[in-house]
Formats: structure tokens, sequence, C-alpha cells
């Protein structure tokens, strides 16, 4: 049954199980705990992870490589965390695998990501597109944020998707971001600190991630759902160790840090927007759902 065409609908394409937790979580909580349609695409099982679970080490890809499918369970209560109902590996579980790191021998294996042939990938999406009939979609930008094989191939599989979904595209899309003058303020706070994540980083600039915040358009606020977020991070135990920096900024900063998710608008035509930046506050802003 097609869904009606006032009811809200967000999907977030996302290349690890954990990468839907750091930059998105706290507006996969907000945005699911109001109503809204929450769908989480995520295109790898993460096969080449490291393992911060020193028990579980034999799992590794190079040992057992059961590491993807122990993950499946890891996202499995992530999502729980986040209140994300919905969740589909991009092709079914194991279609794609993870290509591990840029110059990693994981890059040549012919099942990883990387090597996706982009149209059938994205054909998996637009399935998916056509069926949840998402307004919005987040996505990375096009170096995948920062980098990594994987996340450059969502971005791509995301943005071509949307492009062969016709009438089904999304009206919105969102790219993942990071404020310089945000990344400033974390550097400025953790100067000094032992598990200091920005050690030997002076300014913002430097890190191959930050956004100018005039080409950010939008901050979701969600500081109510840092628990949930932290809940969700702490599903991913073979990812984050329980000394991360997280849960330490998590801490210290209070919920004005990991409870506030931006993106830069991508396609589609913003709302209004509000505070000393203008920024929406709403990923369905100027939207009529
Ligand atoms: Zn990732």
């Amino acid at each position: 049954m097609a869904p009606v065409t006032s009811e809200r609908s967000i999907l977030f394409v996302h290349a690890h199980p954990d990468d839907e937790v750091i930059g998105t979580g706290a507006t996969m909580a907000r945005y699911a705990a109001a109503g809204a349609r929450v769908t989480l695409v995520t295109c790898t099982l993460g096969e080449e992870g490291e393992i911060h679970v020193p028990a579980l080490a034999g799992l590794a890809a190079a040992e057992a490589d059961q590491l993807g499918g122990y993950r499946i369970g890891e996202l499995a209560a992530s999502c729980a965390a986040l209140g994300v109902a919905d969740h589909r590996f991009l092709g079914g579980a194991g279609r794609y695998r993870d290509s591990g790191m840029m110059g990693d021998p994981a890059n040549d294996a012919p099942r990883c990501f990387w090597r996706a042939d982009l149209d059938e990938a994205a054909g998996h999406l637009v399935a998916v597109l056509r069926e949840v009939r998402p307004q919005v979609l987040v996505t990375y930008d096009p170096n995948g944020f920062y980098g990594h094989p994987d996340h450059i191939q969502a971005h791509r599989v995301a943005m071509r998707a949307a492009e062969l979904a016709g009438p089904d595209a999304p009206r919105k899309i969102y790219w993942t971001a990071v404020p310089l003058s945000a990344l400033q303020a974390g550097i400025e706070n953790f100067r000094g600190a032992s598990d200091n994540p920005f050690a030997g980083v002076e300014r913002a600039e430097d890190l191959p991630f930050g956004t100018p915040d005039a080409e950010v358009h939008a901050a979701v606020a969600a500081p109510e759902h840092q628990e949930a977020k932290l809940a969700a991070l702490r599903a991913h135990a073979t990812q984050v160790p329980a000394s991360s920096w997280l849960f330490s900024m998590a801490t210290n900063f209070g919920a004005g840090f990991l409870g506030v998710e931006h993106y830069r608008l991508a396609a589609g035509t913003p709302g209004a927007g509000a505070g000393p930046h203008g920024w929406e506050t709403d990923l369905f802003a100027g939207l009529d759902t």
C-alpha cells in the first residue's frame, strides 16, 4: 500500500553500520519520535572495521571474517536505541562488501562497494525510494565527508538513485556537514585534554572535513535525543570503545555538541531559517508535509 502523501518520510543512506549515529543519529531519533517515517539504508556490513572488543578480535577480516555478520546485530541495537524501525542493507545484507580505507587491498575485492556498478547499486536504492517515498534524502558530500571509498560511493549511489527515480525523487537532498565554526570550537575545547581527537591541529581549516559556515544550510537541534544517540553509539561496541572521545565530549560539552547535527542542502529549495546564520532548523522546512 502506498503511504499517504502527507506523511513525512526521510531516508538516510550510510556506508557502514555506526555511520548512522555520529553524523545523523540525533536527527533520526528526533524525526522517529515525531512520528515521521525514518528509513536507514546501509550500503555494507562494515567487514573491514577495526575491533575494539578484545574477545571478538578473531572475527576480523583477516581471521574468521565474521565481523560483518556480527555488526548486523550491533546495527539493529543502534536503530532500536534511535527508535528507527525501518532499516535495510543496500541490495540485501552482504550484497556489497566494505572496501576498507582508500588504497587498502580490500579496494580490489570483487564484491566491494567501491567496485560496484553504479546503476545497479542505484537501482536497489530506487526501489526503496519508490516504496517509502521520502521527501528528504540525507547522504554524504562528494568526498564522502572524509574520503573513505564506501562513503564516496554511498554519495554517488544516492545521487544517482535520486536522478533515476523520476517522479519518486526526494524533493530535498542534504549532505552531512560539520561547520568550521563547530570544529574550531571543538579544537579549542579539547586543547590540553589527554584524549584530544584534534591533537596537533591548530585550525579547523586544516582538517579534511569541515564545511564553511556559509555553505551550511541546516542545523537540526535535538539535545533531548543525545542520550539515544549515545546509547546507539554504545551499541556499536566493536567500533566505538567505551574510552572514545565521543563519550567524553558528550560529558564535557553537554547536549549542544552531539545533539546538534548540520547539513548542506544539495538539491531542493531551502525553507525558512533562523538564528544568527539563518540556518533551517527542520529538514522538511518549506515542504507542504
Ligand atoms: Zn563509515
